[in-house]
């Protein structure tokens, strides 16, 4: 079964401002190294819809999707928090970055196909219930995992997050919702300086000191994901795919290298095949050095794609 690619012209509109890194020529780099690997010939295209403001309002109350969209600036930037602005076409950008992820769900679910790979920006796992912060708007992982629940009428849904920052969106989000287990790791300490106790069974969070590489990474996802992913028997897994954990990276200290994305894609997808049919929706989240991000996200692809 195919693996969809799903994104919009939109997501490269959206700006901060020169010099930001969370910068448009992201979501390019991502494709013309699938271009150059030969793997975009594997891949179903598809552009995302908008989403609906009843999706939003699954995980973000109406208020704050209505002050988003009035926020949003005829010219110039609109900031949020200071290092998240909103330009003209940031709010175009970012309903399409969490459509993708409503599409992919329904993708995914249908058996149209077996996985989606979301490339858009504006990220999304910082952004809480009412909240905008750290370049995220609307949290694109959780309206997917709240479609999931909500719309497909799942029942245990998993979202592991190796973002080199911590999801605090994603938890704050689904905190109180035992229908999710959220596996994460992270850099602490580290933005957004959060480094919140782990809940058996519904969180696993995994704080590695600046510094750790490939051993540490691994041990914690195999020690502490892998166990709690195997007892909680995900009907499908959500990734967001943050590549900022690289030792490339300028934005944190961890020494991740592809191989390891490689590596834990080959996890997920171990964990998906055994427990929901090999389903998987994964998210662009944070990579700031884009060589490192283009390398390490078309490796993840590529295991995507390898069934
Ligand atoms: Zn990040």
């Amino acid at each position: 079964m195919p693996v969809a690619l799903i994104s919009h012209p939109a997501c490269r509109l959206h700006q901060m401002g020169e010099g930001h890194p969370e910068q448009p020529a992201r979501i390019g780099a991502i494709s013309d190294q699938l271009l150059a690997r030969r793997l975009d010939d594997f891949l179903l295209h598809h552009d995302a819809p908008r989403a609906t403001v009843e999706q939003l309002a699954r995980v973000h109350p109406r208020e704050y999707i209505e002050r988003i969209s009035m926020k949003s600036p005829e010219e110039g930037l609109a900031y949020l928090d200071p290092d998240t602005a909103m330009c003209p076409e940031t709010l175009e950008a970012a309903l399409r970055a969490a459509g993708a992820n409503v599409l992919a769900v329904d993708l995914v679910l249908s058996g149209a196909v077996r996985r989606a790979f979301c490339n858009v920006r504006p990220p999304g796992h910082h952004a809480e219930r009412d909240k905008a912060m750290g370049f995220c708007f609307f949290n694109n992982v959780a309206v997917g995992a709240a479609h999931a629940i909500a719309a497909h009428g799942l029942k245990r849904v998993a979202i592991l997050d190796f973002d080199v920052h911590l999801g605090n969106g994603t938890e704050d989000i689904f905190k109180d919702d035992d229908r999710v287990l959220l596996c994460s790791s992270y850099q602490f300490p580290l933005y957004p300086e959060m480094n919140p106790p782990s809940v058996p069974g519904h969180i696993v969070n995994c704080p590695l000191p600046p510094g750790s590489g490939s051993d540490e990474f691994r041990k914690a996802i195999t020690e502490h994901w892998l166990p709690a992913l195997e007892a909680f028997a995900p009907q499908v897994l959500f990734i967001s795919a943050g590549f900022d954990a690289h030792d490339a990276d300028p934005m944190a200290e961890l020494r991740l290298t592809r191989s390891d994305y490689g590596w834990i894609t080959e996890q997920a997808c171990a964990v998906s095949e055994h427990h929901c049919q090999g389903r998987i929706v994964s998210t662009l989240e944070g990579g700031y050095d884009l060589p490192a991000l283009a390398v390490s996200a078309a490796t993840h692809i590529e295991r995507l794609l390898n069934v």
